[in-house]
């Protein structure tokens, strides 16, 4: 069999929160995503999401446990530019994210400190602007821009070093409707065209159901992973742990409680309509 894109044993990691104490954010999590998969990871504020992000780039390295990016060890200092130029991460604030005063620069920035060739930077500008859907945008001056606009030059920021797989921390938390589905149609086709491993991290159930496979973290561990419909359908364990279920499934559920005979796991749009239809 294929070696995981990313493969995670035994991982933990704490912060140091104070003399002698410290704060356990990701707790014994083994983990294997293949390539080319689209992961959605969710999880109430605190659950530890955005540390397992930066546990995949050697942002950070875990405390117990190790990880591995296509086989690499991020703990293995000789190697952690590979590690690097193999996970890109996109976060949640686009502002913060813009570093030239020009999309080109932008975009440049990552390969030029990689050391690519000039001519190769070029190429990769091209290629990665037309990725985002922002070719017309070449010139155009980063602050300028619309929310959606600056994460998918973000994205193409992080394209530019041709990674393998992406992360994305929260990127469409601060996008209105329209930013938000700029981004995810992207988000979509690099994984689709260019075959692109995705571990996309939301707080739209919506967005969720969109993905291969759905990870649901809890204090510091996955309490649950598989296929989106299946895990929609723990609503009771989803509650527990403050956290909801895509809109159509929560009409879904509504209806089946109030003694109407629609199935509660029901997580798209067509076949919830089908089955009122039966009942008329
Ligand atoms: P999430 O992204 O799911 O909201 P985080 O990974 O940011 O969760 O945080 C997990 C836990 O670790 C939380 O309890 C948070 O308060 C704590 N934490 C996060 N960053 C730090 C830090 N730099 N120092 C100490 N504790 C932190
Ligand atoms: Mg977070």
């Amino acid at each position: 069999m294929a070696i995981p894109a990313i493969k995670l044993e035994n991982v933990s990691f704490s912060y140091p929160v104070s003399e002698g104490e410290e704060h356990k954010a990701v707790d014994c999590v083994s983990l294997e995503i293949e390539e080319g998969t689209f992961v959605a990871l969710v999880g109430h504020n605190g659950s530890g999401k955005s540390t397992l992000a930066k546990l995949l780039n050697g942002l950070l390295i875990p405390t117990g446990g190790r990880v591995l990016v296509y086989g690499v060890d991020t703990d293995d200092e000789k190697r952690i530019f590979d590690v690097r130029s193999s996970v890109g991460m996109v976060f949640q604030n686009p502002d913060n994210q813009m570093i030239a005063t020009n999309v080109e620069d932008d975009i440049a920035f990552g390969p030029e400190n990689l050391g690519v060739p000039r001519e190769e930077i070029i190429s990769r500008v091209d290629w990665a602007l037309e990725k985002v859907g922002m070719s017309e945008f070449r010139h155009a001056t980063p602050f300028k821009m619309s929310g959606g606009q600056k994460q998918r030059l973000a994205i193409a920021g992080v394209l530019a070093i041709k990674p393998r797989v992406m992360v994305l921390d929260e990127s469409t938390a601060m996008l209105d409707p329209k930013g938000r589905d700029e981004v995810m149609k992207v988000v979509r086709q690099l994984n689709r065209e260019e075959k692109m491993t995705v571990v996309h991290i939301t707080h739209y159930m919506d967005e969720a159901l969109e993905a291969d496979r759905l990870i649901v973290m809890n204090d510091g561990r996955i309490v649950l992973d598989g296929k989106p419909a299946d895990v929609f359908a723990e609503h009771e364990l989803l509650t527990r742990i403050k956290l909801g279920v895509p809109c159509v499934t929560q009409l879904a559920v509504t209806l089946h409680e109030a003694g109407m005979a629609v199935d509660p796991r029901i997580t798209d749009e067509e076949a919830l309509v089908d089955s009122l239809c039966k009942l008329l």
